[in-house]
């Protein structure tokens, strides 16, 4: 499970030390409009890890470069630069300075820039790229795994359905049976059930898949 208030409150003291005098206020109310998105609590967190000097620099906004099937480009803007990462819910990786362009061929691709000289032609200002809406308002996105709608879930997502019994894949137990075995044990064992599923056809996030929380209820009417 995601710790969010550890998080929150780890990138707060981080930005105790970064965010200059008289903006404190504005820093947190950023953290504060996600305060339930992983990967923006990510970036905050790297942001705030490594880049600014004491008292320097602070994350003005977020904006959306690119995202596709989990991975999400994102710039960190502050009052100094744009920053750009490569978020997932596996993990962070720094890109560099916006007005510089990406570096990485992988990423490029993955996003549909033919060049690095393309994606600096569409990327002279990060106020070109919509502003990032937070993933628990979004729900086109998936809760588990961030997969957008239409795409796959990452395997072993926990919103993911069952294409056999229609049940949470993670939890039913249609692999079992589709494999024939008493559990699911070797890295073969998941590779083999992978393509029993692909042949079956996965099912893919749509909004209806969302869990419903208690606070999404009906509610109570009081007469
Ligand atoms: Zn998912
Ligand atoms: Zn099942």
């Amino acid at each position: 499970m995601y710790d969010y208030t550890e998080k929150r409150r780890s990138i707060r003291d981080l930005m105790e030390y970064a965010v200059p005098e008289g903006w404190m206020e504005e820093a947190e109310d950023l953290l504060d409009i996600y305060r339930n998105d992983a990967i923006a609590l990510e970036l905050l967190h790297e942001f705030y890890s490594y880049l600014p000097e004491a008292g320097s620099d602070w994350v003005r906004e977020i904006r959306l470069i690119g995202r596709r099937q989990g991975m999400f480009l994102l710039a960190a803007v502050t009052p100094v630069n744009s920053y750009v990462y490569l978020v997932s819910s596996e993990g962070i990786e720094f890109q560099g300075i916006l007005a510089e362009g990406l570096w990485d061929r992988d990423i490029l691709d993955f996003f549909g820039y033919g060049s690095r000289d393309t994606f600096r032609e569409q990327s002279r200002s990060a106020e070109r790229f919509g502003i990032y809406e937070p993933l628990d308002s979004d729900r086109d996105i998936c809760p588990g795994c961030h997969a957008a709608t239409g795409e796959l879930h990452e395997l072993g997502c926990p919103v993911e359905l069952c294409p056999w019994c229609g049940g949470q894949l993670v939890y039913c137990s249609c692999r079992y049976d589709q494999l024939g075995a008493e559990s699911l044990s070797s890295e073969e064992d998941i590779i083999r059930f992978e393509e029993i599923l692909d042949r079956r056809g996965r099912i893919p996030y749509s909004p209806e898949q969302r869990p419903a929380y208690p606070d999404e209820g009906p509610g109570v009417l009081i007469e």
